[in-house]
Parts: structure tokens; C-alpha cells; sequence
């Protein structure tokens, strides 16, 4: 049987990326591969996971961690008019064989840190939204950034835009961002991703200025479509 350590189940809107607004089932596994500044998320494995069932509520039942696949599912199932089915983190590919078991009727949408290859390739098939994050050099924490960008790249052309997936790449811009960084690697994946989403930090000390944000929108769009979208559950403070 198989088991996967999950912080979170619950119902909600996506708050970020082209699809912000819609109405989703959130899973959210713990654990990282990766270890950046800005973290937000539990990454270190806990021994309950919490169920919110009554969405909005904010009243949680907690489960023993880890999950079996048929108790993820049966969570999902109770959910109504989800648009997708979205599996976060942490770093939802660190669980691919779990995810490759997961039977759900609403597609899945997975948000990745876009820096495992050979596990996206476990899941490629099942996946019909990639939100995939671009990590730039100077937010990343580990020693070889030059195999990491190869892996985020290789990453999104496993997980490509085509007819039945819709793959669209996050890029989180603070007051440390290089422009040259940002047009570099998108002119890299821009045949794999239907859009770029530029996403300023919500901290007012690093929060890049309109100016700058507009202007690389404006460099970007020579290249593919560019939206600049903020975290928005965070400003109405829901999940
Ligand atoms: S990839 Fe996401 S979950 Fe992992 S450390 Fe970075 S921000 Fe946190």
C-alpha cells in the first residue's frame, strides 16, 4: 500500500497563477527538496494531517499521517464543483508514485518547484495544469545553480503546454531581480509554457516597484503572453 505524509486537505480558491479564482481541492504533502528564503509552507513531516471539511469553516478534522492514496481520495470526493484538483506542498513530486495512484475525477494541477525530472516523468500523463515555479539565482539557496536551472528547464519540457495540458511558469519578483536573469531563462522555456506569470513578493521591503514589474512585463511580452498577478488568498486571508 501506498502512503504519503500530507499537512492539508481542504477546499478553496487558487490564489495565484493564470488560474487564480477558481475553486479547488488543495492537497498539500509535506516536504522539500528545496530550501528557499521566502517559504511560507510546512516542510518538515508532522504526524497528523488536517481536514477541513466544511470549506471556509476553518474547522479541521486531523487524520494520522502518513495517508493512503483511497483516504486522499475520499477527502477530494467530498468537495463539490471543483474546478481541478490541486497537489502543493512542499514538493508535491517528491510523491509521484502516490500521485501516480491518485484516481480523481476533476483533473489534477500541480504546482512544482520544477526541479525533478525524472519524477515529473512518473506523472506527466496524469497532469492537465502545471504551475511550475523559476527559481532565479539570487533566491537560490543551494550550491550549483547552473544544474538547477538545467533541471527546471528539462522539468518544463516534461511537463510542456500541449493539447492536453496547460503549463504556465511562475516567476516571483522581489527588489533582488535581475531582469537579464528573467528574459534569459524565459527565451529558454518559452515554447513549453502557454504564459509567464510575474508574482511580487507581498513584503513590503522587497516588493519590486509598478515601474520595474511594468517594464519587464513589457520585455517579456516580445517573447509570450505576461500577466502580473499577486498572491490574493493572502489579501482576503483564506487558505
Ligand atoms: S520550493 Fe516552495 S516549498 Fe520548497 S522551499 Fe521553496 S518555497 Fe518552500
Amino acid at each position: 500500500m501506498m502512503f504519503a505524509p500530507v499537512s492539508e486537505i481542504f477546499c478553496s480558491v487558487q490564489g495565484e497563477g493564470s488560474y487564480v479564482g477558481v475553486r479547488q481541492a488543495f492537497v498539500r504533502f509535506v516536504g522539500c527538496n528545496l530550501n528557499c528564503s521566502y517559504c511560507d509552507t510546512l516542510q518538515k513531516s508532522r504526524d497528523y494531517c488536517r481536514f477541513e471539511k466544511d470549506p471556509g469553516t476553518g474547522v479541521f478534522e486531523t487524520l494520522t499521517n502518513p495517508l493512503t492514496v483511497k483516504m486522499v481520495e475520499d477527502m477530494i470526493r467530498s468537495f463539490k464543483n471543483i474546478h481541478s484538483v490541486s497537489l502543493t506542498g512542499g514538493e508535491p513530486l517528491l510523491h509521484a508514485d502516490f500521485i501516480s495512484r491518485l484516481h480523481t475525477s476533476a483533473p489534477i494541477y500541480l504546482e512544482s518547484n520544477m526541479t525533478l525530472p525524472q519524477m515529473a516523468k512518473k506523472i506527466k500523463d496524469r497532469v492537465s495544469y502545471v504551475a511550475g515555479d523559476v527559481k532565479l539565482m539570487e533566491e537560490f539557496e543551494g550550491e550549483d545553480f547552473e544544474s538547477h536551472l538545467d533541471r527546471t528547464i528539462e522539468c518544463f519540457r516534461i511537463l510542456k503546454t500541449t493539447k492536453k495540458r496547460d503549463c504556465f511558469c511562475k516567476i516571483v519578483v522581489t527588489t533582488n531581480t535581475v531582469p537579464d536573469d528573467v528574459i534569459g531563462i524565459v527565451s529558454t522555456i518559452s515554447n513549453y509554457v502557454s504564459s509567464v506569470v510575474l508574482q511580487p513578493v507581498n513584503h513590503s521591503q522587497k516588493t519590486a516597484s509598478t515601474k520595474f514589474l511594468l517594464d519587464l512585463q513589457e520585455y517579456l511580452f516580445d517573447k509570450i503572453d505576461t500577466r502580473i498577478i499577486p498572491q490574493t488568498h493572502k489579501m482576503w486571508g483564506c487558505l
